[in-house]
């Protein structure tokens, strides 16, 4: 099997193992982590991972990118990860609608799709220490606004040389997101409520990171600082298996014969989930065009549609605040392999500098020929939920209609009758209070009456780990004030 090493995107830093890039998780030179060449899927391959279990086929696809870990290593850590204990609805199956085939990644701990990249990446991480000699043990820091938190602390949970603190804003997250944080079980875990905004946790999480006097302590101490970062490879590797994997299960349906084209749609925040589909073409699914949703926070659409990135312009909040992002940074791993490291750098460099930048014609020229961009306003993501529900029976949450709704979209304007795998990103009883109200105008007050309306109404039952949520203990409430978050960091640590 040929060897793959990780470069920056920008071009500087030289070459470094699988290992190494997710123990550092940004490259030195400010720029993202790439593999040097990309492995090749052939058909027979296929052919074979059509016969696995999911866990058994995310150990055969990573192993193909993480060459300095051994496929028995990769396969003991996919079968904890992916266990049927965790995933009680399956790991990410797929349902239909129409032409759209949805693939449901939601079926984790925490109800939407980061589990499917968290629950493994920190078992990554576990080794990625040992294989680079690190004696100290990785002090995550998290700065959340409610669903990263939950997602890194089920993931790092009792996980080896590892410990991770999450800081929430107080009155910033949801009553049933607190809870979730609240009752976080484990023994290397802490969690704690600051006085502020989500923006003040996250400019304290910073701060505490580039504070050398904090480095030197926890380094006596034998520790070192680590993110859980979204633009992490270790996070991307995992998503590129479940679109492998649903193409193989369309090939089991049959569906679709060896070789046949499909179409992808994802609906969209920071580029992740979407770069993993088109990593996944790369190496040989085939995959036509990728539908990249957006809400109205419509930056990506915009740059699809114009080669213009520009993200000077009015930010929205909406209901699918997963996507309500104006940065795309893992855009800059597209931008690398269609321009190169030197463009990628400059084009860096002005969204830095004007928030903007424009890519040339045959960069442009080559991105749209995998990539369609579309978004959803508020009121169609409400009709899409009722009007997906009333026909189908099938309930999807406010994320999972952005895509679905452009998905739609692009088949009726195109003509086009490819299936389409729709990823479907959270369970619709995470965002329970809108994927009612799209139903109904009664809408309890309260988020767990929110829960059971909904389960009522649609008769469906809520994920176990939503529903169980009422009854489970607190074990976290201390609350802070923002310049307290360094003694707080340090107390977890048992230093002070
Ligand atoms: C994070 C998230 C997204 C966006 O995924 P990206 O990889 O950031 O594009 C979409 N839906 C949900 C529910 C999410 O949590």
């Amino acid at each position: 099997m040929k060897e793959i090493k990780y470069v920056s995107t920008r071009g500087e830093g030289g070459k470094v193992t699988s290992a190494q890039a997710i123990k550092q998780g940004l490259c030195s030179d400010g720029g993202l982590f790439m593999p040097d060449s990309l492995p090749v899927f052939t058909p027979e391959y296929l052919e074979k991972l059509r016969g696995m279990s999911y866990a058994e086929r995310a150990a055969a696809v990573m192993s193909l990118y993480l060459t300095d870990y051994t496929y028995e290593e990769l396969l003991e850590d996919c079968k904890k990860a992916y266990s049927a204990e965790k995933f009680k609805g399956g790991c990410a199956p797929v349902k239909a609608i129409e032409n759209l085939r949805v693939l449901e990644l939601w079926h984790g701990p925490t109800c939407a799709f980061k589990d499917m990249a968290l629950q493994i990446m920190p078992r990554l991480l576990s080794r990625a220490l040992d294989k680079t000699g690190e004696e100290k043990t990785a002090l995550i820091l998290v700065a959340t606004s409610g669903d990263t938190g939950k997602a890194a602390l089920e993931g790092y949970r009792d996980v080896d040389k590892i410990k991770i603190q999450v800081f929430y804003p107080v009155d910033g997250v949801s009553r049933i997101q607190k809870k979730q944080m609240q009752t976080q079980v484990g023994n290397n875990v802490c969690v704690t409520a600051i006085k502020g905004n989500f923006d003040d946790a996250q400019s304290g999480v910073k701060k505490i990171f580039s504070d050398k006097d904090v480095s030197a302590v926890l380094e006596k101490n034998g520790y070192f600082f680590s993110s859980a970062n979204s633009i992490n490879w270790g996070r991307l590797v995992p998503q590129v298996v479940y679109y492998v994997s649903a193409y193989c299960d369309l090939l089991d349906f049959g569906e679709i014969r060896p070789g046949d084209k499909v179409n992808v749609c994802v609906p969209t925040g920071n580029f992740g989930n979407i770069f993993a589909a088109y990593l996944a073409k790369r190496s040989g699914i085939p995959i036509d065009k990728l539908i990249c949703a957006s809400n109205v926070n419509n930056v990506l659409t915009d740059f699809l549609g114009t080669g213009v990135y520009d993200r000077n312009r009015a930010f929205h909040t909406t209901m699918s605040p997963s996507m309500d992002i104006l940065i795309s940074s893992n855009l800059e791993r597209l931008l690398y392999l269609a321009a190169g490291s030197e463009k990628t750098a400059s084009y860096m460099a002005s969204l830095a500098k004007d928030g903007r930048y424009e890519v040339d014609s045959d960069v442009f020229a080559k991105i749209k020929e995998s990539f369609i961009g579309g978004f959803c306003t508020e009121d169609e993501t409400r009709k899409t939920i009722r009007e997906i529900f009333e026909k189908y029976g099938y309930l999807i949450d406010t994320h999972t209609a952005v895509g679905v709704k452009c998905a739609r979209e692009y088949a009726a304007r195109t003509g086009d009758t490819r299936p389409i795998i729709t990823a479907s990103t959270a369970s619709p009883y995470k965002f329970a209070p809108d994927v009612l109200s799209s139903l109904t105008p009664d809408v309890p007050e309260d988020e767990f009456e929110a829960i059971e309306a909904l389960s009522a109404l649609s008769k469906t039952e809520s994920p176990a780990p939503l529903s169980s949520l009422r009854e489970k203990a607190v074990r976290f409430d201390r609350t802070v004030e923002k310049e307290e978050m360094t003694r707080e960091v340090l107390r977890f640590a048992g230093i002070e």
